[in-house]
């Protein structure tokens, strides 16, 4: 082999465009439309060839254009502009400096961050959800650091074959040409990161992507240091086997961590997006237990208290669960640094430690080093609970403690120019800064309907251009008979009622519903006067064989002649795909088997945009939807059939569409605009934007987690750590005394008949076995009967101590109001309690009256 040395080449911009470099290295451009323009204006077709990114536009270009420009003061003059808008964004107050109480740094662990078409680091929802939860972390200036990885190759390229079935491509990134630059250490050099992987030392490289005034910290192994198998740890985003994903994992999860002390930076609160980074805490458990000589416990305290999980699928196949032969083996060096037994370390991956048949599960481990965990839409926080109830054998299921925050966009980041311009007309330039404020959605009223209607037709006509160019690119690759070219530029009509359904073809996300009724779909589609059409993308996993054949089917029904210009499907979704639909339809489609949509955020960019979402009551909009702001197929039923499910939402669906949805869109006033339609559109963006985008979401991430975290991480580190150990001796106190506690008598009176309105006093004694009456809680638990006899729905009343009676009984008091008549069902339960605890069943022990 002959020694290939590895030189940069910076591009070799005329001195006067250097700010040009600030403003591409930086991923602010990303949602700044005259940022957006500069690029696009150097060399449009450059700016389409390299995928709009801007570095490599920078890097590609021919030098006298470059020189061009460089002495043409019109385009000076918007450069500098922009250049002077990003200075003012990274120097402007924000909302942290208003909210900061503590010190410290919050590190965001995810395995995808999707950002921009021209970074393939994403496959879907999730990667988009990092992606814009980093820009809203940016906006409001939060203390924050992503923590990644850097995929050679990200996730597939979608193509079809002329058959309709789904291939796959990996076109390798080249970093040098991306936003991207390796972190140096002081001496010069790319700073390397180790890591352990079973017996070996794996080496990482750091790349620094920045978005606005958030950076993300990128791991990559492709280095010369290491094996060449161990360069291809990270290759794929969710490709290999099982065993590179692991170690996938230990290199996001430990790597991470080790990435970010390498450069200087303890994260005293972190956060993990899904399960895949979890292994983040043993790596944080093995730093504080060698620092402080802690046992396993006392770091687990500290660890626990200040990490964060948020799960996002309701589906178990989609979770990541290891054997434990091979845990075993990745982790017998890392268990005896820690200080307990490799089956102990097993039982933080199953939610019965004691199952040793039961797979190493990293959404379990996760929720167990994790203080706080929810669930990403108000549905999906309840599914969630009860999905993971077993964790919590003794706890009602309602009470287990998983909570939710509601899912969002970063709205800047995917709104159109034209409706962005019009936002700004109608409701002033504060709707940027203060995009959660609901009085300044309201003026939206105000927008004249015919305006709204222009530029919704605008984005439209947009969308079908780029639908008939995207369908003449995918059949000169197939290569398609002229003829079959010229019909691309027929298919579609820039006037007609038009449909997006775009996302994963996972078979719960059901694409084919609307084919139920073939015959139906076309009487619907077909109608001279109200025509109707239709556009799908997205990508199947490239295993997931029926997603395959879903895909399948729809291209050969829209290869069909009666729907040839009707249906179309885009090949290779990915962001920028995802825009133009978002931007462009009339009505947004989602038809998820309930309750299997976590969450869901594409129908919230449509409504950004002017576009109304047709959707099951699954997911966000569940809590979307108010009956004035879209439309439901159902009223959120669950089926035990799933045949019998599709026939009656479909057939649901074709009633709306021809009963409800179409009529409504071609029902005009004399200006051709249909204004109950938009009136529609109207409630829909005033109702929907200011509560469904991630300034929000980041706010109540901020508000219930990051900022507590923060406040405990210094509480429980400050004086030595001195709180830790006064926590970790009062938890060991309470797991020796507590199978002694007891409820020893329930007092209450037996004469009278209550009457709505009456309070029944109670009086309880408990046996505290030696704790203080104010180490407890002790509860009335008041709740209906069901069929079977079972206490459900409980809420508890707390009773306040009265009084110690001999040896260490103690007395509880309280009264219970009679709201409603009829039966009820009452028990009494005490736990321990101490207000420093993330959540008050952390200790696990909750006692009921037996
Ligand atoms: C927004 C988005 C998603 C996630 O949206 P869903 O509603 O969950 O389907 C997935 N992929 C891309 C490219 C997106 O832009």
């Amino acid at each position: 082999m002959p020694i290939i040395k590895e030189i940069t080449i910076e591009p070799n911009l005329p001195s006067k465009l250097l700010p040009l470099l600030d403003i591409a290295y930086n991923l602010w451009w990303t949602w700044t439309p005259d940022a957006i323009y500069l690029f696009e204006d150097m060399d449009r077709e450059c700016w389409e060839r390299v995928n709009h990114n801007p570095v490599a536009l920078l890097g590609t270009i021919e030098q006298p254009r470059l020189e061009e420009l460089s002495s043409d003061e019109v385009f000076l003059a918007r450069m500098e502009a922009v250049k002077s808008e990003l200075d003012r964004y990274l120097a402007s107050k924000t909302w942290y400096h208003k909210v900061k109480q503590n010190e410290g740094l919050i590190a965001y662990f995810s395995a995808e961050f999707g950002l921009h078409e021209s970074l393939p680091l994403y496959s879907g929802g999730l990667g988009i959800l990092a992606g814009d939860h980093m820009k809203s972390a940016s906006d409001l200036g939060l203390p924050l650091v992503g923590v990644g990885l850097l995929y050679k190759h990200g996730y597939l390229t979608q193509y079809l074959n002329p058959d309709g079935w789904q291939l796959e491509k990996y076109p390798a990134n080249d970093f040098y040409k991306m936003p991207l630059r390796p972190v140096m250490q002081d001496d010069g050099t790319p700073l390397l990161v180790d890591i352990p992987i079973g017996e070996r030392t794996v080496w990482a490289r750091v790349w620094d992507l920045t978005v606005g005034r958030v950076h993300i910290y990128l791991l990559d192994t492709d280095v010369s240091e290491n094996s060449s198998d161990d360069r291809q740890i990270t290759s794929f985003l969710y490709g290999g086997d099982l065993e590179t994903r692991l170690k996938q994992e230990i290199v996001l999860g430990m790597g991470g961590i080790r990435a970010l002390n390498a450069m200087g930076n303890c994260p005293t609160v972190c956060h993990m997006n899904e399960g895949h980074s979890a292994f983040m805490a043993i790596e944080r458990l093995l730093q504080v237990r060698l620092s402080e000589n802690f046992d396993f416990d006392q770091a687990l305290e500290v660890v626990k208290s200040t990490n964060i999980f948020t799960t996002h699928t309701p589906v178990p196949a989609g979770i990541d669960r290891f054997p434990p032969d091979l845990i075993q083996r990745y982790f017998k060096g890392i268990v005896q640094h820690l200080g307990i037994s490799m089956e102990k370390f097993l039982g933080l991956g199953r939610i019965n430690p004691k199952d040793h048949g039961e797979l190493f599960c990293m959404a379990v481990l996760a929720i167990k080093m994790a203080s706080q965990t929810n669930g990403v839409s108000k549905l999906h926080g309840e599914v969630s609970r009860r999905m993971w109830s077993a964790i919590w054998p003794n706890i009602p299921t309602h009470e287990v403690p998983i909570t939710h925050i509601t899912n969002g966009i970063h709205t800047l980041g995917w709104l159109s120019s034209e409706m962005a311009r019009l936002y700004q007309r109608y409701l002033g330039s504060r709707w940027i800064d203060e995009p959660t404020n609901h009085s300044i959605w309201k003026r939206v009223a105000g927008i004249p309907n015919f305006e709204l209607w222009r530029s919704k037709e605008r984005l439209r006509d947009r969308l079908i251009s780029f639908a008939r160019y995207r369908l003449k690119k995918q059949l000169e690759e197939k290569g398609a008979p002229r003829y079959k070219l010229k019909e691309a530029d027929e298919v579609l009509d820039p006037e007609a009622l038009t449909i997006g359904f775009a996302r994963r073809f996972a078979t719960y996300k059901r694409a084919t519903l609307l084919f139920k009724d073939v015959e139906r779909l076309k009487r619907i589609l077909t109608n001279e006067e109200r025509p109707v059409q239709i556009i799908f993308a997205g990508k199947a996993h490239p295993k997931d064989k029926d997603g395959k054949e879903l895909i399948h089917k729809i291209v050969q029904m829209a290869n069909l002649p009666e729907f040839r210009k009707h249906i179309v499907f885009i090949e290779n979704y990915d962001i920028e795909v995802a825009r133009f639909l978002v931007q462009g339809v009339d009505v947004w489609l989602n038809t998820p088997r309930r309750p299997l949509e976590a969450s869901g955020t594409s129908g919230m960019k449509v409504t950004a945009n002017g576009g109304i979402n047709l959707s099951i009551l699954d997911g966000w909009w569940v809590e979307a939807y108010n009956g004035t702001n879209g439309w439901a197929i159902g009223a959120g039923e669950e089926y035990d059939d799933p045949v019998y499910q599709d026939e009656v939402e479909s057939r649901l669906l074709y009633e709306l569409l021809e009963n409800t949805v179409v009529p409504l869109f071609y029902q005009r006033n004399s200006q051709n605009v249909p204004d109950e339609w938009v009136e529609m559109m109207k409630n829909s963006i005033q109702t929907i934007c200011p509560f469904f985008n991630t300034n929000r979401m980041v706010e109540e991430y901020s508000n219930q987690f990051y900022l507590p975290g923060l406040y405990r991480w210094e509480l429980l580190t400050k004086d030595g750590w001195k709180e830790t150990k006064e926590i970790c001796n009062w938890k060991r106190k309470i797991y020796e005394v507590w199978p002694r506690v007891k409820i020893l008598k329930v007092e209450l009176p037996t004469d009278d008949k209550p009457k709505v309105g009456d309070r029944i006093p109670i009086k309880v004694i408990v046996d505290l076995a030696g704790l203080g009456p104010d180490e407890v809680r002790v509860e009335a638990y008041i709740g209906r009967f069901d069929e079977f006899g079972n206490l459900t729905g409980g809420s508890p009343l707390p009773l306040l101590p009265s009084g110690e009676l001999d040896g260490s009984a103690h007395v509880f008091t309280g009264k219970i109001l009679c709201l409603s008549s009829g039966r009820i069902g009452f028990t009494v339960r005490c736990y321990p309690y101490r207000i420093e605890l993330g959540h008050q069943f952390e200790l696990g022990q909750l006692t009921w009256w037996e």
